[in-house]
């Protein structure tokens, strides 16, 4: 349980809410670099949880890694890509990862709000 529990803190749901605490910009003397602190809204229940742990047991996985997300949440700004909302995003496939889309490059991954990201499903279907 204890393992399960801390596994757990370090994951960032798909599904999962978060909010952004702070961001600033320190310079390492050669550039920029965006910093940011997040915090998981604790919406996360403890069947979807493991239901990631037993997904990243698996090569390709649709769960996306924190390094990509990371990656992306600076490259998009923490705003949702079309309409620029900060609140309720969700980290979105540009191709669905059931038509063949990775979860291992941030060119395939988009911040979207909870609104687009719902209109998007639905247009697939
Ligand atoms: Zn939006």
């Amino acid at each position: 349980m204890q393992v399960y529990e801390k596994i757990k803190a370090g994951i960032w749901s798909d599904n999962g809410f978060f909010h952004l605490v702070d961001s600033w910009v320190e310079n390492d003397g050669v550039r920029n670099v965006f910093k940011f602190k997040l915090v998981a809204v604790e919406s996360v229940s403890d069947e979807l949880a493991a239901e990631e742990i037993a997904d990243r047991l698996v090569e390709r996985s649709r769960i996306i890694p924190t390094s990509v997300k990371l990656e992306v949440w600076a490259r998009d700004g923490g705003k949702c890509v079309t309409c620029g909302a900060t609140d309720e995003l969700h980290f979105d496939h540009v191709l669905p990862f059931s038509k063949g889309g990775t979860s291992l490059k941030a060119e395939n991954v988009q911040l979207l709000c909870a609104r687009h990201n719902l209109s998007k499903s639905a247009k697939i279907q």
